[in-house]
């Protein structure tokens, strides 16, 4: 573009500002929110560790099943929760509760919180779930499940790591900017949700009736997984698909085999067959640990109750985790044609049902902002190098991804969720606060 021919005295003077400046006041800006991002951390850590435990103490006291298990739902939690948050004065919570008669306070809580930033824009989001699933076996377990027991920097108790461990850190978080007046550089949003081990049904209530809750901009974290060395980010999931087959013939005696149409060995025959499909679909992506899409026969339904009776009908199912580039049509249509041929072959009739399957997901790119930004925020708090992975469980990732809302998930875990004995680190509770503080922060010192 061609210079003007006469600049005005003052525009001059600007321009060489412009040119000649260091540019002052963006290094200010960076210093100011490096040292509000230290002080943050100092908040965290002063009295943080007997924070954590109260907190866990007070959550795993309130069982928060749900009624599939016989489980009374979250309500009770969530009350928890909000008595929490209300005596720190974070009392205006956004409420999005999904009805359900099933349980005892006919409803399943959903809540966001949203601590404003300098950019109103923008959120951070922490979305934890508020329920568990149930004890299990409680022989198997060394105490009460629902009396936290701390052993050194170890809680123990159920829901203590999946999801306690992610409501605390936010919490944590919340606490520490509230105690330190601190405004971060963009919103900071809590999201607490229902019904995440069963069906998600908390989740996709928020998608679907506040839709204007989560944005593509916003950088969404849900801390519902990782590893103990920190290194591990989740930014994409296998498909999951459970289906159902119903083997029909005709029953018989054992001794008459030539009367009856046996459905036991028609089933087998064709679990065999199914094995074939990790040889058609043998993609692999080395971000999933196995590599490649899974397709493993699980659950028998029980069949006739005497040794002298041939079945004329055996119900199984498949548990089968695709991979993202591996379309579930196609699977499916594989599934057919064996079973067809088991049908041709043994005189049964067999019927395949989908008994579930989980949203087709795009994964989130690795330079997505939550990504580049959790990754930084790794590195400088453990000073390791995190790697992004891809999980063959499920979680409600999934569902925000396929509504175009690119997300991570990340925890430092010791990995007992549904275990026995399932047990949370003091310091994970910590160390994850704190990542979610630089990246809120952007401040990427490492830690001394
Ligand atoms: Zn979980």
């Amino acid at each position: 573009m061609p210079l003007p021919r006469r600049i005005c005295a003052p525009a001059l003077l600007l321009l060489m500002c412009c040119v000649l400046s260091p540019p002052l006041p963006l290094q200010a800006a960076q210093m100011n929110q490096a040292e509000a991002a230290e002080r943050v951390l100092a908040a965290l850590d002063k009295d943080g560790r007997e924070v954590v435990v109260a907190l866990h103490r007070t959550l795993a006291a309130i069982p928060s099943s749900g009624p599939e298990s016989g489980g009374p739902g979250e309500s009770k939690k969530a009350a928890a929760v909000l008595a929490w948050l209300r005596e720190l004065g974070l009392g205006d919570v956004q409420r999005v509760d999904l009805p359900d008669a099933r349980v005892p306070s006919g409803v399943r809580p959903n809540f966001a919180l949203v601590l404003p930033g300098r950019d109103t824009s923008r959120t951070l989001w922490i979305i934890s779930h508020l329920d568990t699933v149930p004890p299990g076996d409680r022989k198997a377990w060394t105490g009460d499940p629902y009396t936290l027991r701390v052993q050194g920097d170890l809680m123990y108790g159920r829901g203590a790591e999946d999801d306690h461990q992610g409501i605390v850190s936010g919490l944590l978080l919340a606490r520490a900017l509230v105690g330190t007046r601190l405004v971060p550089p963009l919103n900071l949003g809590l999201l607490f949700v229902s019904d995440e081990e069963v069906d998600d049904t908390g989740i996709n209530h928020v998608l679907k009736t506040r839709p204007d809750l989560l944005r593509p901009t916003d950088l969404i974290l849900i801390p519902d997984g990782g590893t103990p060395d920190a290194r591990t980010v989740i930014l994409s999931e296998k498909k999951l698909l459970w289906l159902k087959f119903t083997v029909l013939g005709k029953q018989g005696h054992g001794s008459e085999p030539d009367k009856a149409v046996n459905t036991l060995t028609a089933a087998a025959d064709l679990i065999m067959r199914l094995r074939g499909l990790y040889n058609d679909f043998p993609a692999q992506d080395p971000k999933f640990d196995p590599p490649a899409s899974t397709f493993e026969a699980t659950k028998l339904a029980a069949g006739v109750e005497s040794v002298n009776m041939i079945p004329g009908q055996t119900v199984f199912y498949m548990d089968m985790r695709l991979l993202p580039t591996v379309p579930a049509s196609a699977v499916r249509e594989r599934v057919r044609q064996q079973a067809d041929a088991v049908e041709h072959e043994s005189g049964v009739r067999v019927r395949v049902e989908v008994e579930s399957d989980s949203v087709s997901a795009p994964e989130t790119p690795a330079d997505a902002e939550v990504a580049l930004r959790l990754f930084r925020a790794i590195r400088a708090e453990y000073g390791v190098e995190p790697t992004a992975r891809g999980m063959g469980g499920r979680t409600f990732a999934s569902d925000l991804r396929a509504h175009g809302l690119p997300c991570a998930v990340w925890m430092t875990a010791t990995g007992t969720w549904h275990q026995p004995d399932e047990r949370s680190s003091i310091s994970n509770n910590l160390r994850d606060a704190r990542v979610v503080t630089r990246m809120l922060f952007e401040a990427g010192t490492p830690r001394r």
